[in-house]
């Protein structure tokens, strides 16, 4: 097998694909070397094995308002490859997509497996790139300052330029298991140390882990600390056997992590939050009207789940569910009613890397030219998707940073001159 290659890509996921294939498309001799025994694992689970490909936000300045810390680095690479080339890029390759809820956009056979297909098509139509499998990368070669090309298990592979695509931290049984920023570190890039971001949240509440699978919708919660709501989400919230989860939640991640750092913290659900404290009183107390002479955990049946009603009547008093509705005192009615719109719980942290969907951390991007995803270091080295640092929010805005980022690299590292 040839060893020298025009560019060498580092990691066969969503961003070193895309990389890849257009600058083999743009003819230069490409070499993919990816760890794992098939190109795109992670891709082939995201969005639930359904790929949230995209956020269908055309303009780029709408588009970028959800990366408020890295915006300014970001409209160079968009004016570039946005989210209609996106569009363009699938659905002229026979993957049409369809836009759900919040703009987050999945091919129309809501299969990721097919999101990778096409990719993986990409990589492979124009003859140019030799995608080397079960080979990892375990060292760069630098030469008088100058990088040269890779150790892997497979051998040494020398490049005239190399695109790093290893990703970050999350979900790391799909491979992306750090040591590529480690090796950037290596060769004198800063690395932000990762941290699990989108992730589900942890609490020591057996009450919250016995409702595990019960989503609840329209709700809203409230992150508390010290008496002071710090933050607010509202949509779905899904309970999970050591916490909680649902795409606010996972959201609301990176904002917890830093709130933790401050000290305990308390989530706050309100299940009724477009009845303020008097009108959800007066709902109950027309819905104890028509059932007086049921059991109280027998008539709140029409206004939550089973197990949920359960939950809260056990904490506002352990047997308060047998009673019969027209024995509920006033204040146990009111303490009810506090208790619908301040379910409370303490949170204990973000689920690790392996529960996350984005790890934040990775290399600084003070030290990425974003014209070209060229690092400020190495002018033949260039960076993509997740291994750099760049905090965003779950629906579908990762995907598009690869899918933008990697064909810039794969553009610019084919056409740059020898
Ligand atoms: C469960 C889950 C669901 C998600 N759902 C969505 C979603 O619906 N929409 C969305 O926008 N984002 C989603 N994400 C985030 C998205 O998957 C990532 O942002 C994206 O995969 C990053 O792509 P990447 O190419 O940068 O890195 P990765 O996909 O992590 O790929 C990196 C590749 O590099 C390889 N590699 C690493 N080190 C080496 C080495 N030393 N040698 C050789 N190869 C190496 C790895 O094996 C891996 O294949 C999800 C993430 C998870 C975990």
């Amino acid at each position: 097998m040839n060893h020298t290659f025009d560019i060498l890509v580092i990691g066969g996921g969503p961003a070193g694909m895309m990389a890849a294939g257009r600058a083999g498309h743009l003819g230069a001799r490409v070499l993919l070397v990816e760890k794992n025994n098939r190109l795109g694992k992670k891709l082939s689970i995201t969005g639930g094995r359904r790929c949230n490909i995209t956020n269908a936000e055309p303009d780029n300045r709408l588009f970028l308002e959800n990366f408020p810390e890295s915006k300014q680095f970001l409209f160079s690479p968009f004016s570039q490859f946005n989210v209609e080339d996106t569009f363009t890029f699938f659905e002229s390759r026979g993957l049409p997509l369809v836009v759900e809820a919040q703009k987050r956009t999945f091919p129309k056979s809501q299969k990721a497996e097919d999101v990778c297909r096409v990719l993986s098509d990409y990589v492979y139509v124009s003859g140019n790139v030799t995608v080397q499998l079960n080979a990892a990368v375990r060292s760069l070669i630098v030469t008088d300052g100058i990088l040269q090309g890779l150790e892997t298990s497979k051998g040494a592979f020398y490049g005239k330029r190399l695109i790093f695509a290893t990703g970050g931290l999350a979900a790391p049984e799909t491979g992306s298991t750090g040591e590529g920023l480690s090796m950037l570190g290596s060769i004198g890039h800063t690395i932000k140390q990762p941290d699990p971001n989108l992730a589900p949240l942890r609490t020591t509440a057996k009450w919250v882990h016995a409702l595990s699978g019960i989503s609840v919708d329209n709700i809203t919660l409230r992150f508390v600390q010290n008496g002071k709501t710090q933050h607010k989400a509202h949509g779905r919230l899904l309970f999970t056997h050591f916490g909680i989860s649902g795409p606010m939640v996972i959201n609301s991640a990176h904002t917890v992590r830093k709130l933790l750092t401050g000290g305990a913290l308390t989530a706050s659900i309100d299940l009724f939050p477009d009845l303020d404290l008097k009108q959800l009183d007066t709902h109950l107390q027309e819905l104890f009207g028509q059932q007086k002479n049921k059991q109280l955990k027998t008539a709140l049946k029409d206004m939550l789940q089973k197990k949920l009603s359960d939950a809260i009547l056990h904490i506002l008093e352990p047997s308060i569910g047998e009673i019969a509705v027209h024995s509920v005192t006033k204040e146990q009615r009111k303490g009810l009613v506090h208790l619908l719109k301040n379910l409370s719980f303490p949170i204990t942290g973000t689920m690790g890397f392996a529960w996350s969907i984005v790890a934040d951390g990775g290399v600084t991007p003070k030290e990425v030219d974003f014209k070209s995803m060229t690092s400020k270091l190495y002018p033949n080295l260039y960076l993509v998707g997740d291994t750099i640092d760049i905090n965003r929010p779950s629906g579908g805005f990762s995907l598009q940073l690869c899918w933008t980022t990697g064909f810039i690299a794969g553009t610019h590292a084919a056409q740059s001159p020898a």
